[in-house]
């Protein structure tokens, strides 16, 4: 028998997938199978969904200073959107919490509201994910005390992407 708890979790993934993020990710936030997400991607979408590999972290979303930015952007959103969604947990280091489908589609809708450009979902749920558990470190500015995702080695996350100040 579906109950309300399975009702929001349809919704939730009905608006993830409008959000145009890949079933594979769908599917791991709301437990739900293959058979009914791709259904719901078709009749949203009128197409079958894209298959293909997908990336191993964030960092293949950086391409440059501005996508580096607005990903820094929406991990900090996401931060906020979290511990207002989740009080319960506000006393827990957030950055050691995993993001869940509703802060993640939440966050990003909030970025779409405050944002000129569109950013893509799924760069989105990674950014949250990797800052999360510490793939990438979000590190602070000393210059502009901005938060940013930083790694080493790579040349659009190994300074700040607001100012462009080297952080080491
Ligand atoms: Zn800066």
């Amino acid at each position: 028998m579906v109950c309300l708890a399975d009702l929001d979790n349809l919704q939730i993934a009905r608006d993830l997938i409008a959000a145009g993020l890949r079933l594979s990710i769908v599917r791991s936030l709301t437990g739900l199978g293959t058979r009914i997400l791709r259904k719901l991607w078709k009749e949203i979408h009128g197409a079958s969904p894209k298959n293909g590999r997908l990336p191993d972290t964030v960092l293949s979303f950086i391409e440059d200073y501005d996508s580096a930015a607005k990903l820094a952007a929406f991990v900090s959103i996401h931060k906020i959107v979290y511990s207002v969604s989740v009080p319960a947990l506000a006393n827990y280091k957030l950055h050691h919490l995993s993001l869940t489908p509703q802060s993640l589609l939440n966050a990003w809708k909030d970025f779409q509201l405050i944002n000129t450009t569109d950013l893509d979902i799924n760069a989105a749920y990674f950014a949250a994910r990797d800052v999360g558990i510490q793939i990438v470190m979000f590190a602070k500015c000393r210059t502009c005390d901005a938060r940013f995702i930083y790694d080493s080695g790579k040349k659009y996350t190994e300074r700040c992407p607001f100012c462009r100040t080297r952080i080491v």
